[in-house]
């Protein structure tokens, strides 16, 4: 690990139980629902990825590691990693392994938020300590306020969750609201935690499609029902799935930094499923265009 990346990271469990208790956006009685979910979340990685990972990567998914502030929290550690200008710190600047005439600076553009409504306006820190904003400001159109509860209990089938609530004469919406934020916050903190685990060298629109792609995949492995966004994301992580099976685990091996030698096939495979022109067309498709997410090639 570089000087550079070892400031991301934080080995401490003591350091981030003392940063929990300064900032976390949930009461305690809350946070025990929201840490049992990333242990089911943890085992579900673990389960599907543990021969393919680093041992780094592998003690981020047999811990605690997730943050969930709020979002003037996350900004504020966001912003002691930022540059001067007030920019994400890129920690491999113009470099890419795929090829740096290709894959120099990527940036996201997305026109506007694409964030579920329970989470707007909150931000979602992308880095070795996964970080998940909470606005507990927030309040719903049928007015419940936030922060909501949330529990691994309800990390079930859509099937499962039917049944339990057909078999219930009240409180019907709160218990969408448990199930629904439960899933969601299932699929960030994976999110972030694939995040964790890949090999930051890689551009951007590719380490976007394996982690959108990877929780879809464990979330119906599980049968906790597919993971699809509704944004032209489903288009990136679908190009993903399909060089997934046709180059195997090798290609995750290449993603997560495991890869014992330079693997050329692999490579190739991915320079020509993710090119720039495939990577342009499929910024620009989907059925919304008010969702699309967008990536350019920023030109220094
Ligand atoms: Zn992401």
């Amino acid at each position: 690990m570089s000087d550079q990346e070892a400031h991301y990271y934080l080995d401490s469990q003591e350091t981030r139980d003392q940063l929990r208790v300064e900032l976390s956006a949930l009461p305690p009685a809350l946070y025990e629902g929201y840490k049992g979910i990333e242990d089911k979340v943890n085992a579900a990685l673990s389960k599907r990825l543990d021969p393919l990972i680093t041992d780094q990567g592998r003690a981020l998914l047999h811990s605690n590691q997730t943050l969930f502030l709020q979002p003037a929290d996350a900004k504020y550690i966001r912003s002691h990693w930022t540059n001067s200008e007030g920019r994400e710190i890129d920690l491999y600047p113009g470099i890419s392994l795929l090829g740096r005439q290709h894959y120099i600076n990527y940036y996201m553009r997305t026109s506007r938020s694409n964030s579920p409504k329970a989470f707007e306006g909150c931000l979602v820190w992308r880095g070795r300590i996964p970080i998940v904003c909470i606005d507990v400001d927030y309040i719903s159109s049928d007015g419940t306020e936030g922060p909501y509860p949330a529990s691994p209990e309800w990390l079930i089938s859509n099937a499962e969750y039917a049944e339990r609530i057909n078999s219930l004469q009240f409180g019907k919406y709160d218990l969408y609201t448990l199930y629904y934020v439960s899933k969601q916050i299932a699929n960030t903190v994976m999110h972030e935690k694939i995040h964790g685990l890949q090999d930051p060298h890689l551009p951007s629109p590719v380490i976007e499609a394996a982690a959108y792609y990877l929780v879809d995949e464990i979330f119906r492995a599980n049968d906790w029902g597919a993971q699809l966004t509704g944004t032209n994301m489903d288009l990136l992580s679908k190009q993903f799935g399909g060089l997934l099976r046709q180059e195997g685990d090798d290609l995750l091996r290449f993603i997560f930094g495991t890869y014992d030698s330079y693997p050329y096939p692999v490579i190739n495979a991915i320079q020509t499923a993710f090119s720039p022109k495939i990577i342009d067309q499929l910024s620009k498709k989907g059925f919304f265009k008010s969702r699309w997410i967008e990536w350019r090639v920023e030109t220094p």
